[in-house]
């Protein structure tokens, strides 16, 4: 078998201003990256995840699965430092999934959202997993693949490259046969398109080239909520051909320009995702305010103080002794016969400490004032 047409197709869609998708046709290398930043920063990482497919050759006597994972692998390294080392760029980050064929087989690796599809006799086959939050939950059984469509965070993807020093790469390998179509796509065209549309307009357009154009323009009439970019290729009999020729890919201009950061970042683009890193970083908070308010109420139910009620008698107080934001953090649970007045001031002092102790303790601090206040009373 052989790569026979291919085509790659990119659109901003309805909403967005700036398109901050990359791709790559550069027969047997096939690539989809969707940047995510603020300003222009995605643009600017899902272009040097491509352009690390043109210049990086390290890895070209590698095996393909090895091969593709190593350029990924220094896409993040180049993606993070820039990031690191420039302000604007911070957290900006990107998906890819990337595939290369040799010898009847695709070789394929992949980081967050963006997807690879099969088309084999009508029937569209999703073959990477997303690194998403909702298809974590769809994995895990607590979302329905009907609910995570719909799903308010379904953008929020939990594996980029850039984000941090490290990343992990899937790869794996699915075998070719005449017939074939391969699909890779940003999550603009899934968001917006059905699987089963997408699979009736692969099977009824006629060539790939207008087949993207259909599946763009499909997304856009959905919606065209997010930038959307499609990148076919179709599976021939035949001899492969040009093969394996990865170290001296060409790649179009636009792809393999590194484009420089604007000098006047534009507003408002790059809003709709968020890094995973950031997604983590806000769970932990999440989770550690939690751990927190848990841990304060535990310990509220548990404190107790002795203070003086409003009406000027000894009362037990359950809480702390403290007023935030306008919230008492104590209610009264014992008020006694006995009047802060009638003890003397070693006495106040020694019982109003505000020192806590167990409900039960503080009482018995009070009724050995009361006793003693019974025995003076004549
Ligand atoms: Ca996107």
């Amino acid at each position: 078998m052989k790569v026979g047409d291919s085509a790659g197709l990119s659109d901003p869609g309805r909403v967005r201003r700036r398109n901050e998708d990359s791709f790559v046709v550069a027969p047997p290398l096939f690539v989809v990256a969707d940047g995510m930043g603020g300003a222009q920063a995605g643009e600017i990482a899902s272009r040097l995840a491509v352009t690390a497919f043109r210049e990086y050759h390290a890895a070209d006597r590698l095996e393909p699965e090895a091969r593709l994972r190593a350029i990924v692998q220094e896409a993040n390294r180049r993606i993070h430092s820039r990031a690191s080392s420039d302000p604007r760029a911070s957290g900006m980050g990107t998906t890819v999934t990337a595939v290369l064929t040799t010898g009847g087989r695709a070789a394929i690796a992949h980081v967050g959202d963006s997807r690879a599809y099969r088309l084999r006799d009508g029937t569209l086959e999703q073959l990477t997993e997303d690194h998403s939050l909702v298809a974590d939950l769809v994995r895990s059984g607590r979302l329905t693949r009907e609910e995570a469509e719909i799903h308010p965070q379904r953008s929020v993807i939990t594996r980029a490259l850039g984000t941090d020093a490290a990343v992990r790469v899937d790869s794996f390998s699915v075998d070719l046969r005449a017939g074939d179509v391969i699909l890779l796509c940003s999550d603009g065209l899934t968001t917006m398109v059905g699987d089963e549309e997408v699979a009736r307009t692969l099977a009824t357009a006629s060539g790939v080239a207008a087949a993207a154009r259909s599946l763009v323009q499909a997304a856009n009439e959905a919606g065209g909520e997010d930038n959307v970019t499609v990148v076919l290729f179709s599976v021939e009999e035949g001899d492969p051909d040009d093969e394996d020729t990865l170290s001296g890919l060409r790649l179009p201009p636009e792809a393999a320009a590194e484009s420089p950061l604007p000098v006047a970042p534009s507003v408002g683009d790059g809003a709709g995702r968020r890094v995973s890193k950031a997604f983590l970083l806000v769970a932990l908070v999440l989770v550690l305010f939690a751990g927190l308010a848990a841990l304060a109420l535990w310990g509220l139910s548990r404190a107790h103080f002795v203070g003086a009620a409003e009406n000027g008698r000894v009362a037990v107080y359950q809480g702390v002794p403290w007023t935030v934001a306008g919230v008492d953090l104590y209610r009264e649970v014992y008020v006694s016969s006995l009047l802060a007045v009638q003890l003397g001031p070693g006495e106040r002092a020694g019982l109003f400490d505000h020192d806590l102790s167990s409900e039960a303790a503080a009482i018995a601090r009070i009724r050995a004032y009361e006793l003693e206040a019974s025995l003076e009373s004549p």
